[in-house]
């Protein structure tokens, strides 16, 4: 290689060095014109921000609850539980599900039931929501809400906002009912059990099965339990009467 005389090295540093402070100039430059972060864009709060759900799918592991014609309650309470949990998470709630698969808490249904109740005490949830499938010997079919006898008059307004939707939105004719329940009478908040239909009656066995009318159903919930909280910010202390079901064993 040839060596590179003194002018000629002298020459390429000095055209280096201009490189390189050009090169830092352009990078200052862009740091500048660099814009600030965006800000985050700024979403109002959601309809139940701050409120922190549980949602209680009924039965799951050995349990199956309700099986008719190899559909079983554990099944439908888990895939609307799950739906649910969205629906309240979009309108910014807390939620938290007691199982997220199909899983039990203990050998006997009471302390299995005891443990669901003891989760939502644990997280201090406002309100517990405990979903399950119905079956019977009538023809019956319609969703049904029920809150505790004699209980706190919040679960009550929970069970009617929830079914005041239940009507609107899917075709049910029923009306919240009260009823003596281990986890509405153990639970230290308010609370409800969500009949979703009877899977004794073929259609609505067949309709609980479809994810459309799943997220139906699962709506009306989210939207009852809304309404329920603006109820009981505008109007504490109110209960509303609750209009005997015009058309029980139906
Ligand atoms: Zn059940």
């Amino acid at each position: 290689m040839r060596r590179l005389g003194w002018g000629q090295a002298l020459l390429v540093g000095l055209v280096l060095l201009v490189l390189a402070a050009a090169l830092r100039a352009a990078w200052v430059g862009r740091q500048a014109a660099r814009p600030e972060a965006p800000e985050e864009p700024q979403r109002p709060p959601g309809p139940l921000a701050g409120m922190v759900i549980v949602v209680d799918p009924g039965h799951g592991g050995w349990d199956p609850g309700a099986v008719v014609d190899g559909v079983k309650e554990k099944e439908l309470t888990l895939q609307v539980a799950l739906l649910l949990k969205e629906m309240l998470e979009e309108r910014d709630a807390k939620v938290i599900l007691t199982r997220s698969d199909d899983s039990h808490f203990s050998r006997t249904v009471r302390e299995d039931l005891k443990q669901r109740v003891a989760m939502a005490a644990e997280h201090r949830a406002d309100i517990y929501l405990s979903l399950h499938a119905n079956k019977d010997r009538c023809n019956c079919w319609g969703a049904q809400t029920f809150y505790q006898k004699g209980g706190r008059p919040e679960g009550k307004i929970l069970a009617m906002a929830i079914q005041n939707r239940l009507r609107a939105l899917t075709e049910t004719t029923r009306y919240a009912l009260p009823g003596d329940y281990f986890v509405l009478r153990t639970s230290q908040m308010p609370a409800t059990i969500v009949e979703m239909g009877f899977l004794s009656n073929r259609a609505e066995r067949e309709r609980l099965q479809q994810p459309e009318y799943q997220r139906t159903v699962a709506r009306a919930i989210a939207e009852g339990v809304e309404d329920y909280r603006k109820q009981i910010a505008e109007q504490p202390g109110v209960v509303p009467e609750n209009p005997a079901d015009p058309s029980p064993g139906r």
